[in-house]
């Protein structure tokens, strides 16, 4: 038969899938003999059930009256008993963490004459009124589904609205909370607060099976692309009381520093408190260096317990604690989140320290992260001058300028207008957490480094200052005040996440600086990885940042952006209004020394490695004036009679242009063109070659649907090299067309190197419009018609499967034919894996991404070996 429920001390770190991430932190370190208050996990199978039915499987119930008589054992308390009264929380906790996804209950298992007699027993009356009004609290909003505002009207009307805390509350006066917290129970939900114990248990277990599919848990799991049928497990676990005074406490440690991954403890502890208090923001907590003065024995007892979980687990572990009446209790341990920084500072240093070796580091960073690094950061100098709003706490690394809004509704629908967002709260909450998706940035008035603000915005790598205490936040109002300034619902300022700082109006920003540690992983990476990194550039100022990020070459070099430039876009105009051969000819002539010093610029700066040209590729119109003013004032320029102007433009309008007169199309009925650029290049070439400088130029055919296509532009190409001596060239064909990748054994015959262009091959394939996708890919993404957009991550199914076709038919025709990938997919994490599997020669990306594919292919590298070892070893 199934079983549903384990205790802590028989579940064990292989039963993650079964057990969740808390769980099995718990059974580790009750294994491992750290002070963890006894308990037990019911299984991710007993939520899916429960999902599927609604209904618990048969069997658990009594499996848990099993395990909570086990608990009663060890604790020597009962539960439900007024004599001695076992209290519990019941958590979840998933396969992957979901932090602050799903709701806990602390205190369960509370009625008044339990709190009466826990009050006499502890002889802490007021402390047994307080645990029984966070019972009543949380049951009342987690599992009752009462909205969390109608009891936090209250409390806050108690404490006279911020005049007085939660700790000066008096036992009356807490008392008189949670009656009036079950007026608020009765009066919404139409029936008693449940005073029997087991019944609070069963609805709670319910509750947090029912989290799993709640709007917030859905979300997390959508950003971070995990399975929704995984389901939740569930601890029940007796509880320990950080709220019995000053010589108890709740807190909340990181093994190392998760900001800049410096190897000292860190984190938040509050005196007299529970739970979720260090977390919510409630009150400002302290650093947990000042627990060292204020409990000392406490403070060495962690420290020796962080230690041991960070070697037992050879990573960075995030820890809950509880220092009940001077003891020390450990509630949860898992790996830490951190930024990017960390991520990479800490991995160096464990190689370093003899923790991991140096494939693991490289698999410990994770390659989007990376995106954090490569992040500008705010101008000092525009700092210095800049207003200072305000100065909180720097809780997520990177700097961003958006307007205000308040609301994280607002927050999503402006952002899907195009703005950039800042959200503004006094302290976010599960809740906010789309709101904090939408936005560039996020700013709290309260919480502390480990507030939810924090921990979320970490994990998403988005800036975030929290804290920000002087701010005045007046949401209804649609205002915010801070240092005399009064900051409007729309106005922009600019938070600094790394520094803390917030400023009004929008900051330069300037690129970021990578250090050591991020070059010696960069290293390690490159060690292991099989399939070549390259970057789209198309001006030596591009290709410079290119092999500043590590590329091997450039893998697409777009000749018409060159023409974007300056007045050259006066003679490409002219060039296209041409009405003959001749005229054409003179027009190209004017563009062609200026398209050949960019290739020598670039040819430079690559300094021998291959740089792959496209010929001419966009739909003419592109390079026209759209308005009548600007048309009427080309004509002037070039001075030809408007009328020819209009007519010239009306004659280039296509009904589809991304399927229209562009790609090798254009050369093909203007050979002058391509002949023009191959002169540019292999003049270009020629000039570097007796320079001294090596050059290998690779020069692509786009949009290529034949052979004979491929043929006439090739011929070209050859004879201008020819032309100029110079030999050592290559000239392919872009695969962006289906049939393209079907006949690819026949132009694998005739061309040299074939280079996907997956984003032309998803247009082509899935017959979507890049430009027109984002009417219905959301949509589609968000019901699950699409796994993805198509245009980020790799269509593996469809396009991937061309993309194999086209490598395995060429390379019949050609052995070893040299294969690339430009387009944005040559720099995502996933399609990046798609590709190195697939044994593409090399990958080309944005040169910021270049540093993301280098790491994304030395880890797809890994896991192949890995599971070729694995495939020995079978
Ligand atoms: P989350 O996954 O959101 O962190 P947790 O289940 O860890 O939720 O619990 C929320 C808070 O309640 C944490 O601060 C934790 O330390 C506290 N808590 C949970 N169980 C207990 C317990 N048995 N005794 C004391 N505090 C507890
Ligand atoms: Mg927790
Ligand atoms: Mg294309």
């Amino acid at each position: 038969m199934t079983r549903f429920v384990y205790l802590f001390r028989e579940g064990d770190a292989t039963m993650r899938d079964l057990l969740g991430g808390k769980g099995t932190g718990l059974a580790e370190m009750t294994r491992a003999g750290a002070p963890v208050p006894p308990g037990f996990t019911i299984t991710t199978e007993a939520c899916n059930h429960y999902s599927d039915t609604g209904e618990f499987p048969t069997s658990l119930w009594d499996e848990v009256l099993a395990a909570l008589r086990d608990v009663e054992q060890d604790t020597g308390k009962r539960f439900g008993d007024p004599a001695n009264p076992l209290l519990v929380s019941v958590r979840s906790g998933a396969r992957f963490s979901m932090p602050g996804m799903m709701d806990t209950v602390l205190n369960l298992g509370m009625n008044e004459e339990i709190a009466a007699s826990l009050g006499r027993l502890t002889g802490d009356p007021r402390f047994a009124a307080d645990a029984r009004r966070r019972f009543v609290q949380l049951y009342g909003k987690v599992v009752l589904g009462i909205d969390g505002a109608r009891f936090e009207a209250v409390m806050d009307e108690a404490k006279g609205h911020g005049a007085r805390e939660d700790t000066d509350l008096t036992e009356t006066e807490l008392s008189a909370i949670t009656g009036r917290f079950l007026e608020i129970v009765r009066a919404e939900s139409g029936h008693e607060f449940p005073d029997d114990p087991f019944e609070q248990l069963r609805g709670a277990i319910a509750a947090v099976f029912r989290s799993w599919n709640g709007r917030r848990a859905v979300d997390y799991r959508r950003l971070n692309r995990i399975s929704d049928s995984l389901g939740t497990a569930v601890n029940v676990q007796s509880m320990v009381f950080g709220n019995m005074g000053d010589s108890s406490a709740t807190g909340v440690a990181f093994s190392r520093d998760p900001s800049t991954g410096e190897n000292v403890l860190y984190g938040e502890y509050l005196v007299n408190a529970q739970g979720e208090d260090v977390v919510a923001g409630i009150r400002t907590p302290r650093p947990i260096a000042e627990l060292e003065q204020e409990m000392p024995d406490v403070y060495r007892q962690f420290r020796a317990i962080a230690a041991g979980l960070e070697h037992h687990y050879a990573d960075v572990q995030d820890m809950e604690f509880t220092v009940e009446r001077g003891r020390l209790f450990m509630l949860q341990t898992r790996t830490a989140k951190r930024s990017a920084a960390a991520a990479v500072k800490i991995a160096v240093d464990m190689v370093h320290e003899g923790l991991i070796d140096r494939e693991t580091a490289v698999q410990r960073v994770e390659p989007s992260a990376l995106d954090q690094l490569l992040h500008p950061t705010l101008d000092p100098i525009a700092v210095a001058s800049a207003p200072l709003l305000a100065q909180g706490l720097p809780a997520s690394p990177g700097a961003a300028s958006g307007r205000v809004v308040f609301d994280p509704d607002e927050a999503v629908a402006l952002a899907a207008e195009g703005e950039d967002v800042i959200l503004v709260r006094q302290e976010t909450a599960p809740e906010d957490f789309h709101g904090m998706v939408a936005a560039r940035a996020v700013l709290t008035a309260r919480g502390g480094m480990t507030s939810h603000a924090a921990v979320v915005a970490r994990g998403m790598g988005k800036p975030c200052v929290a804290g920000a205490g002087s701010l005045r936040i007046d949401a209804a109002a649609g205002r915010f005040t801070a240092s005399g300034v009064t900051v409007a619902h729309g106005d922009v300022i600019t938070v600094d996440g790394s520094t803390g700082e917030v400023f009004a109006g929008r900051l330069e920003t300037r690129a970021p600086v990578l250090g050591e540690d991020f070059h010696t992983l960069m290293e390690w990476a490159d060690e292991v990885r099989r399939t070549g990194v390259r970057a789209n550039a198309d001006t030596p100022a591009d290709a410079e940042m290119a092999r500043r990020f590590g590329a091997e070459g450039i893998g697409l070099c777009r000749t018409e952006h060159m023409f974007f430039e300056g007045d050259r876009i006066d003679a490409m105009r002219e060039m296209i209004l041409a009405d003959s051969v001749d005229e054409r000819r003179a027009a190209l002539a004017k563009v062609e020394p200026l398209q050949r010093e960019d290739f020598v610029g670039i040819f430079r700066v690559m300094d021998g490695y291959p740089v792959t040209i496209r010929t001419l590729d966009p739909p003419l119109h592109e390079f026209l004036p759209r308005t009548p003013e600007e048309q009427l004032e080309l004509a002037r320029r070039l001075g030809v009679p408007a009328e020819r102007v209009r007519a010239r433009i009306e004659r280039l309008r296509e009904s589809n242009p991304m399927l229209g007169f562009r790609g090798c199309r254009l050369g093909i009925l203007y050979p002058e063109i391509t002949e023009m650029q191959a002169r540019a290049i292999f003049g270009a070439a020629r000039q570097c070659l007796d320079e001294g400088v090596a050059v290998h130029p690779e020069v692509m055919i786009p949009l290529v649907n034949t052979v004979e296509e491929f043929v006439r532009q090739a011929e070209i190409v050859r004879r201008v090299a020819a032309e100029h001596g110079v030999s050592d060239y290559l000239v392919g064909t872009m695969i962006e067309l289906p049939r393209a990748a079907l006949v690819a054994d026949r132009l694998g015959a005739v061309a040299e190197f074939f280079s996907f262009g997956t984003n032309d091959l998803t247009q082509t394939t899935m017959g979507i419009s890049r430009d027109d996708a984002a009417r219905f890919i959301p949509f589609y993404v968000e019901h699950k018609i699409l796994p993805e957009d198509p245009f980020q991550v790799l269509d593996q199914e469809g396009v991937g499967e061309l993309v194999k076709i086209g490598i395995e038919r060429g390379r019949s025709a050609r052995p070893g034919l040299k294969v690339g990938v430009c387009g944005e997919h040559g720099g995502d994490p996933a399609s990046v894996a798609f590709f190195v599997g697939a044994g593409l020669d090399y990958v080309s990306c944005s040169p910021f991404r270049v540093p993301v594919a280098r790491l994304a292919a030395a880890q797809a590298a890994l896991s192949a070996s890995g599971e070729a070892s694995k495939g020995l070893a079978a």
